[in-house]
């Protein structure tokens, strides 16, 4: 007799045919018999009627690959984050970095800025923090990260720049307070407010720049505009035009660009700006979606966008393969591959799930990032909504509130009799961000996202073999795909 409902999740590749086993943590290639037998008795429920259909040798690999132990039905009993006991001393010792919040004001008006109004409870206001709040809250990260060798803070809005006095206080105060650890700055700006002095100034303390740029001027003015819809473009470009030339180390080690994909644009436009940018040709790129988390309407993509972003994925697999020269390929678009290659290096042979484990997705909120805003609060990060109560989790005067951060932490709670049936648990990537109702955290709002997850789990996989079947050296961890054959 064979299992039938066994924890396993079935694809093929145009090359081959695979079973993810969930006890296991493994993939594994069938030949297409194999395949066959599995997909049977995984619709049937009758266990050995069709037996005789297949071919006996297939039957037998099948049962024997069942006695080492894979195509269990075991099934986790319940969602329980592993740091859930230990959380206390991470909050105590390992925060990792602070982002304060310094404004809430801005002097552009983006149309996809989050502070728009096209998102829920989030607007533009004069609102920023005091100095006593920022010292105090770079107190306690100092207090709370005793067991870290670095120590990093991160300035964010609005636009932070519009606050340079300030910011120059906090970098000095943290200075003194972080002395003896390895001290890292970073700013999130829209680099219209740059001048000469700033830049001085930031070279002077290792400040890094997170520069946001979208594309040529056409496309960069579409969406990013001063509050009378005039582009900022020429003004980004003149700034960095100044800095190529007076603070040209700065350029080359100090700033990276962050391109926000509005898919109402070509994104081989987009690509081909980047391609071409000097001023952008040492520094890294990266680009990021409008998002979707907290926003009234959604924004979607149309079939063609996503295949010609597919397409340049493609590509980079074809020069990862040797196929194609890497300048052929998209900066943009450069840690699609990395990302596959940290998905498989979470494929670790174990001996079978846990009765207690938690899907992928939650941060250890507060640990990994500490996000503080104009009065002091703490939130997980800078993406969460500081309108919902849900999120805030402490601040500068009482500290951490622990028993939320547990439930952030234990998110998978709130879906377990749907997780504990689901193969891409551990490529899940669902955090309690995306089950924030403002007045809640919604179940329904949450598994409205699990197809999207699983979809992309299973398009990941089909990636990872396909790229291996054409010889792609993933990691050094090369599991016995063919172990049954
Ligand atoms: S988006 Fe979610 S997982 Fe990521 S840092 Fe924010 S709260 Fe944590
Ligand atoms: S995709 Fe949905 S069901 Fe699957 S682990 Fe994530 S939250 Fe749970």
């Amino acid at each position: 007799m064979i299992v039938l409902n066994s924890f396993i999740h079935l694809f093929k590749t145009p090359g081959g045919h695979y079973f993810y086993d969930v006890n296991k943590n493994v993939i594994l290639s069938l030949s297409e018999e194999q395949y066959k037998i599995l997909e049977y008795y995984r619709k049937s429920d009758e266990t050995d009627k069709c037996t005789s259909e297949f071919n006996a040798q297939a039957i037998e690999s099948i049962k024997h690959l069942r006695d080492l132990g894979f195509l269990s039905e075991k099934r986790p009993k319940e969602m329980y984050h592993p740091l859930n006991d230990t959380i206390l001393s991470h909050l105590n010792n390992k925060v990792s970095k602070i982002t304060l919040q310094i404004t809430k004001q801005c002097n552009l008006r983006c149309k996809y800025c989050i502070y728009s109004g096209d998102y829920e409870n989030r607007v533009h206001s004069n609102e920023k923090m005091t100095l006593d709040t920022a010292r105090k809250g770079i107190d306690f990260y100092i207090e709370h990260s005793k067991d870290n060798e670095k120590a990093l803070l991160a300035f964010y809005g609005g636009e932070p720049l519009l606050e340079f006095e300030f910011i120059k206080n906090c970098v000095e105060y943290f200075e003194e307070k972080a002395e003896g650890k390895n001290i890292y700055f970073s700013l999130t700006t829209n680099a219209t407010l740059l001048n000469e002095e700033i830049v001085e100034y930031f070279q002077k303390h290792s400040v890094h720049l997170l520069i946001s740029l979208d594309g040529s001027s056409e496309i960069h003015n579409r969406n990013r505009v001063y509050r009378d819809d005039k582009g900022t473009f020429e003004k980004v470009l003149e700034n960095l035009e100044m800095i190529k030339t007076k603070f040209p180390d700065f350029l080359s080690k100090n700033i990276a660009f962050n391109a926000v994909l509005d898919p109402q644009n070509e994104f081989s436009c987009v690509n081909n700006f980047f391609t071409d940018f000097e001023l952008a040709k040492e520094a890294s790129v990266m680009a990021s979606q409008i998002s979707n988390l907290y926003r009234k309407d959604t924004v979607k993509a149309s079939k063609e966008y996503i295949s010609e972003i597919e397409y340049e994925i493609f590509k980079i697999f074809l020069s990862e393969l040797g196929y194609l020269d890497e300048k052929y390929t998209s900066k943009l678009l450069s840690k699609e591959y990395v990302e596959r290659k940290v998905r498989y290096s979470r494929l670790q042979m174990r001996d079978e799930l846990p009765d207690r484990i938690h899907h992928g997705g939650p941060c250890v909120a507060g640990v990994q990032r500490l996000f503080v805003d104009v009065d002091g609060n703490f939130y997980p990060c800078e993406r969460v909504s500081e309108s919902s109560p849900q999120m805030k989790i402490g601040n500068i005067n009482d500290g951490f509130d622990v028993n939320k951060i547990k439930t952030l932490l234990n998110i998978g709670k709130l879906s377990e009799n749907k997780c504990v049936d689901c193969w891409a648990l551990m490529f899940c990537d669902l955090c309690a961000a995306a089950a924030d109702d403002i007045d809640g955290l919604s179940t329904e709002k949450k598994v409205s996202k699990c197809s999207g997850v699983i979809d992309t789990a299973d398009s990941m996989f089909k990636d990872i073999c396909t790229l291996r079947e054409f010889g792609a050296e993933l990691g050094k961890e090369i599991y016995a795909l063919d172990m049954i054959e």
